[in-house]
């Protein structure tokens, strides 16, 4: 495209809140035929919030909620934000005095999985059941139950262990963007495929991949692991578009022959994207491709 072209293109886009980082992304936009979609912040709201919660052994009420509290609120995670969000109306109820939580020793965040750490004496694990098995955390038939019963109605459970055992769980919810299922059809309709990638588990990914009509989901996978899905795909021979708003899509974002950057999103994916959508509206992924297809016909 001319230097001209490219900025009418581009100023276009920025008065729609599609911002276009240069040249280059403009021009590959238009021949992208696979649209990767992180799951959650991207598909979803990215505000989960708590639906319900156990326990699952003797541990009291408080400490239940005290020491999830504690452990969480060191996570940035959108989903310990909920969790710490819950428990702190739990313990209000229960009539806990809510200020005075106690330090945490040892404090550990483990990328799509969890927390750990130590309060007090106690050793506390927060996260799914990869951060369980890491910690070689039995579970037994009721945790089992509460969390695959969840997972099928598309929620994420975010177990509590103390002390080697689990003691309790949060079921959280984040609904998908109303827009999203339209997006997807409207972009098949376009030849355009559409794939769900995520650090979550595969029972809550299909359920959310049904919902919002993709047939073909990555989930449990690392932020490095969603970079190689990209390379694997390209490898096969199709021109790929990212899109994520978390630190862990990043590598992915960088990957993509297109890194499209959810603008409510983390400030290290907006830096990795070649483009950013502001309004955050997944309508705008139509919206850059649209743009890129029509500056390029002009040209030729
Ligand atoms: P996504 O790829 O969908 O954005 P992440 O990679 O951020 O998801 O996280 C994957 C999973 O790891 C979450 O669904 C959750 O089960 C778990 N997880 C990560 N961080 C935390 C945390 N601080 N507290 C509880 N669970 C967590
Ligand atoms: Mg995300």
């Amino acid at each position: 495209a001319t230097p001209t072209a490219v900025m009418v293109a581009t100023g276009k886009g920025a008065s729609l809140g599609v911002l276009i980082k240069g040249g280059n992304a403009l021009e590959k936009a238009q021949k992208v035929k696979t649209i990767v979609f992180d799951k959650t912040g991207t598909l979803t709201i990215g505000k989960p919030a708590v639906v319900s919660s156990v326990l699952f052994s003797e541990v009291s009420m408080k400490d239940f909620c005290d020491l999830t509290i504690a452990a969480e609120a060191n996570s940035e995670h959108p989903i310990a934000k909920a969790v710490v969000k819950h428990a702190k109306r739990l313990t209000q109820q229960y009539g806990s005095e809510n200020d005075h939580f106690t330090e945490v020793k040892d404090f550990e965040v483990h990328p799509g999985s969890g927390v750990s750490g130590k309060i007090g004496e106690r050793e506390v694990l927060v996260g799914n059941k990869r951060l369980m098995s890491l910690f070689n955390v039995p579970l037994g038939h009721e945790v089992d139950r509460y969390v695959s019963e969840n997972e099928k109605l598309a929620r994420t459970c975010v177990l509590v262990a103390i002390e080697g055992r689990a003691a309790g769980a949060f079921a959280v919810t984040d609904p998908v963007k109303p827009e999203a299922a339209l997006v997807i059809s409207y972009l098949h309709s376009m030849n355009i495929s559409s794939i769900m990638i995520t650090g979550d588990n595969w029972a809550t990914a299909t359920a959310i991949a049904r919902e919002v009509g993709i047939q073909k989901v990555f989930a449990e996978t690392d932020p490095l692991g969603k970079a190689d899905k990209i390379k694997e795909l390209q490898l096969q021979g199709t021109i790929v578009a990212m899109v994520g708003d978390g630190v862990n899509d990043s590598p992915a974002l960088v990957a993509a022959d297109v890194g499209m950057a959810i603008g409510a999103g983390t400030d290290v994916a907006i830096e990795a994207a070649d483009v950013v959508l502001m309004k955050s509206n997944l309508e705008d992924v139509v919206t850059a491709i649209d743009l890129s297809r029509k500056t390029m016909s002009r040209i030729r």
